[in-house]
């Protein structure tokens, strides 16, 4: 039997079940199914090429078919594909987590591996859990979360009790922890009805009077530093970060910086913590970790952290979270050469130019009569749609916007995926200006007829 794309596409409809999919709507339609890749290049099974404008769900790095990464994984299956770091442990997670701790801000001195975002997530708010149950003093009060309104950290239980996306969160609400929520800094709809920097980040006081009033049962806050990126790329204004950071530090709280999404450079620093010189308690690694090759996550910490958990065995401070495949040899050889790309092509500062080549083409989007705001960190970047300008008025979300500017920047070869009626571009670090020219533009265009078709209507 042949397998031809016609029968792919009837085998897709009949077996699969995709992910943040209405499958109703996925059956009636034609499954774009991608064979290969190049570059900043995806081709589908026609041979047709669209650029992977949001890094392939925002993990790719330097590009498909990386020459060394593709030769890590060859030679590291050349030796064993993968070994338990139960009782065991191997080379490429060794040296990974070495190479991870001379990158990381300083003071993160521990690399715990896990699979994905979801995980490590889950991992940190095990450990700030336990930590704090190993402190003497407290011992055992300190059990609660802080999390930021619209955060995002992932779709595991411990990781949704601690979101914010009401889309996304509110259904499972009989299976999650309570956990205290704090406004997010979205300057655009900012919660306190000021402007930035006259504000002196007034949105902060809820927060300081939540630490201050539960400190004795606050464990730990977890924030997606300088970008709520599934909230719509939600920008926080500088200053905010390293605030936070001395508010927990000042209650005794302990930070958790999800860098899943903003870590391995997408920011312009190697992780968004850096931008304000901040050293988290616990940080959550995964999405570029790999270059976007094998899921593959990590939870680092301090020296701290990871002294209390050490006594004798019959002491029962021992940590008792692993996953069968933590510490896989080929996603940490694979994760070793996407860091070592890193160095050789000097991608950070690469980087730069093109972060200000890419604001300069965004500039224009601004004009366009449907975009409320252009937000930008470094190759982050969300393009929240409006209805109406002046009052800021949200297109409904069953007009699906951002769904329709996707679908329009398909059909000229551009791949992206929307956050509501956030528009999302995440190139992979690699992208030339030449590239980012042509992301960029067709994106206009797509918006533009988009929008232009609403208000003809
Ligand atoms: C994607 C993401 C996660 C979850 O990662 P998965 O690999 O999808 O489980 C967690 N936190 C942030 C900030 C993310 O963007």
């Amino acid at each position: 039997m042949k397998i031809n794309r016609k029968l792919l596409a009837d085998w897709d409809r009949r077996y699969l079940w995709h992910p943040f999919t209405q499958m109703r709507e996925w059956e009636r339609g034609v499954p774009l199914i991608i064979e290969r890749g190049q570059g900043p290049y995806l081709f589908d099974s026609d041979g047709t090429r669209y650029l992977d404008g949001v890094s392939s769900i925002w993990v790719n790095i330097h590009g498909h078919r990386h020459r060394t990464l593709d030769r890590a994984l060859t030679r590291q299956l050349g030796r064993v594909a993968h070994s338990t770091l139960l009782g065991l442990s191997n080379p490429p997670a060794i040296r990974l987590a070495r190479e991870l701790i001379r990158i990381a801000p300083r003071g993160l001195t521990r690399v715990f591996f896990s699979d994905d975002g979801s995980t490590a997530v889950e991992v940190a708010l095990k450990m700030a859990l336990q930590y704090w149950q190993q402190c003497g003093r407290r011992a055992g009060r300190k059990r609660t979360f802080v999390h930021l309104e619209l955060s995002y950290h992932g779709d595991t239980l411990g990781a949704v009790s601690v979101g914010g996306v009401p889309l996304f969160h509110e259904r499972f609400k009989p299976l999650l922890f309570p956990s205290l929520s704090v406004p997010a800094p979205y300057c655009y709809r900012c919660p306190v009805k000021l402007k930035y920097p006259s504000c002196a980040l007034a949105c902060l006081a809820p927060l300081e009077q939540v630490l201050k009033r539960r400190q004795r049962d606050i464990a730990g806050l977890i924030i997606e530093p300088l970008v709520q990126a599934a909230a719509g790329m939600i920008t926080a204004p500088r200053g905010y970060l390293a605030a936070v950071r001395e508010l927990c530090t000042r209650y005794d709280v302990l930070l958790i910086a999800d860098e899943v999404a903003t870590g391995f450079g997408r920011t312009g620093r190697m992780f968004a913590c850096q931008h304000e010189g901040v050293t988290p308690d616990l940080m959550a690694i995964s999405k570029g970790l790999t270059g976007g090759y094998l899921p593959l996550a990590a939870t680092l910490t301090t020296e701290a952290v990871y002294r209390a958990f050490l006594g004798e065995y019959a002491d029962w401070k021992t940590f008792c979270h692993g996953h069968s495949y933590t510490g896989n040899p080929l996603g940490c050889a694979v994760a070793l050469a996407n860091l070592e790309v890193f160095r050789r092509a000097r991608t950070m500062v690469k980087l730069r130019p093109k972060i200000t080549a890419l604001a300069r083409f965004l500039r224009p989007f601004a004009q366009l009569p449907c975009v409320g705001e252009v937000r930008q960190r470094g190759f982050m970047v969300g393009i929240e749609l409006v209805q109406d300008r002046r009052t800021k008025a949200p297109y409904p979300p069953e007009d699906r916007v951002g769904h329709r500017v996707a679908m329009e920047a398909r059909r000229r070869g551009l791949l992206i995926r929307p956050l509501g009626n956030v528009v999302v571009l995440m190139p992979p670090l690699a992208a030339r200006i030449g590239e980012l020219r042509r992301m960029t533009a067709l994106l206009y265009e797509s918006i533009r007829s988009v929008t232009r078709a609403d208000r003809g209507a």
